[in-house]
C-alpha cells in the first residue's frame, strides 16, 4: 500500500518566525493525520521549523541540495548539512530550478544518488512546459525526464522514492490539470518506472503538484494513481493547507 504523502513547498517564502509561526498554526489542524505531511521552507528557515515541528507529525523538508558532500562549491548546501538539520526530505528538480538555475535531468540524478546516500528522501519532480502539452509531446518529456533522472536506482530506492506530477503551466496559475489529465500522465510514470524496475515501482508514491487547493484536492486524491500532492501558494496559509492535508473529512 503507498501511504499518501502531501507536502508543501514555500519557495522562498518565510522568514524564521513566519515559519514558526506557521507550524504552531499547522500542528493542531495536522495532528489527527494518517497522511505523511510535510513541509519544505529554505535554507534558512529549516532549523527554526524542525525545531517548531518537534514531537509532531509534520516532518521537514529542503527545496534542493547539492550532489557533492563537501567542498569548494561556495553557495551549496550537501546533503550530510540537511540530515544535520533534522531535514527528511528533499524537492529535486524543480521546474524552476530547471528554469532559473539551469538544472537538467542529469544534474537531478546526480542529486538523486546524494539525497539517497544520505537517507533523504528524495520528492523529484517532472512535468512539461504549455509549449509541450500544445504540441502534444507531453509523455516524450515525461518518459525522458524519468528515463534519465530516476536511473541507477536500486529496488529499495525505488520503493524510497517520491516523485511529483508538475506541469509547469498549472503551476502558480491557477490553472489546475483536470484530474483525468493528472491521472493519466501519473499512470504512464508509474508505467515507465514498472518498465525500468519491475513491479516494486507499484510502491513508489507520485503525488501532483499545480494549484492544489482544498477545493480540488479530494477529486485528485480519488484517481487511482496520485498518491498526494506538492502545494506551493496554498501551501503559506495554515487553515488551506491543513484543508488540503485533512481532504478525506
Ligand atoms: P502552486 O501550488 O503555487 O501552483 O505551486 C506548485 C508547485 O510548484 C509546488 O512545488
Amino acid at each position: 500500500m503507498r501511504r499518501p504523502i502531501i507536502a508543501g513547498n514555500w519557495k522562498m517564502h518565510n522568514t524564521t518566525e513566519k515559519a514558526r509561526e506557521l507550524v504552531e498554526l499547522l500542528k493542531p489542524l495536522v495532528g489527527a493525520s494518517d497522511v505523511e505531511v510535510v513541509v519544505c521552507p529554505p535554507f534558512t528557515a529549516i532549523a527554526a521549523t524542525v525545531n517548531a515541528a518537534a514531537g509532531s507529525n509534520i516532518a521537514v523538508g529542503a527545496q534542493d541540495l547539492f550532489w557533492e558532500d563537501w567542498g569548494a562549491y561556495t553557495g551549496e548546501v550537501s546533503g550530510p548539512m540537511l540530515k544535520d538539520l533534522g531535514c527528511r526530505y528533499v524537492i529535486i528538480g524543480h521546474s524552476e530550478r530547471r528554469q532559473y538555475f539551469g538544472e537538467t535531468d542529469a544534474t537531478v540524478n546526480k542529486k538523486l544518488h546524494a539525497a539517497l546516500r544520505h537517507d533523504l528522501v528524495p520528492i523529484v519532480c517532472v512535468g512539461e512546459t504549455l509549449d509541450e502539452r500544445e504540441a502534444g509531446k507531453t509523455l516524450e518529456v515525461v518518459r525522458r525526464q524519468v528515463e534519465d533522472g530516476l536511473k541507477g536506482l536500486t529496488p529499495d530506492q525505488v520503493e524510497t522514492l517520491v516523485v511529483a506530477y508538475e506541469p509547469v503551466w498549472a503551476i502558480g496559475t491557477g490553472r489546475t490539470a483536470t484530474a483525468a489529465d493528472a491521472q493519466e500522465v501519473i499512470a504512464f510514470i508509474r508505467k515507465t518506472l514498472k518498465a525500468m524496475y519491475g513491479e516494486r515501482a507499484e510502491l513508489t508514491r507520485i503525488q501532483y503538484g499545480g494549484s492544489v487547493k482544498p477545493e480540488n484536492i479530494a477529486e485528485l486524491m480519488a484517481q487511482p494513481d496520485i498518491d498526494g500532492a506538492l502545494v506551493g501558494g496554498a501551501s503559506l496559509d495554515a487553515i488551506s493547507f491543513a484543508a488540503i492535508v485533512n481532504y478525506k473529512e
